[in-house]
C-alpha cells in the first residue's frame, strides 16, 4: 500500500485526513471528476464541503502532486502524477484510459511545421471503448 502521508510531506503539502481519503480514492479509481471526489468523501466525512474539495484539489495540483486532465465536453478529472501518458475517452460511457503513447514524435513533427517549442502536452482522443464497442 501507498505511503500517502510520507508523498504528501515530500510534496510539502499539509497531511490531512481529506487529503489523504482524495488521494486513496484515486489510487483506486484512476481518474475521477470533481463531483465523484465529493461524492466519495462524504461517505467518510459528511460535513466536508465541496469548496474544501476544490481547494485541496487545487492545492495538490498547483504542487504537481495531482494532473488536472482537461476533458472535451466534460468536467476536468484528477490523477495521481504518473509518467507522461495520452488518454482515450470514451465518447458513449465516459470511461477514462491511460496509454502510453510517446508525443516525442508529434513534438518533433509540430517543430518542422511552427516555430513554437511544445513544453507541455495533453493528449486526449476521443471514440468507443471495448466494452461498447462489443454491446
Ligand atoms: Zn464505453
Ligand atoms: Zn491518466
Amino acid at each position: 500500500m501507498l505511503n500517502i502521508s510520507g508523498l504528501l510531506k515530500e510534496y510539502d503539502l499539509k497531511v490531512t485526513p481529506q487529503r489523504v481519503a482524495i488521494v486513496e480514492e484515486l489510487y483506486s479509481n484512476g481518474h475521477m471528476n470533481i463531483d465523484e471526489i465529493y461524492k466519495k468523501l462524504t461517505q467518510r466525512f459528511p460535513s466536508v464541503s465541496l469548496a474544501t474539495i476544490y481547494k485541496n484539489i487545487n492545492s495538490m495540483v498547483e504542487r504537481v502532486f495531482l494532473s488536472e486532465v482537461k476533458i472535451p465536453n466534460a468536467k476536468s478529472v484528477y490523477e495521481l502524477i504518473k509518467t507522461e501518458h495520452a488518454h482515450l475517452v470514451c465518447k458513449n460511457c465516459g470511461f477514462i484510459e491511460d496509454i502510453m503513447l510517446d508525443s516525442s514524435d508529434i513534438v518533433e513533427q509540430v517543430s518542422k511545421l511552427a516555430p513554437f517549442k511544445v513544453d507541455s502536452t495533453n493528449i486526449v482522443l476521443s471514440g468507443i471503448c471495448k466494452k461498447c464497442i462489443n454491446c
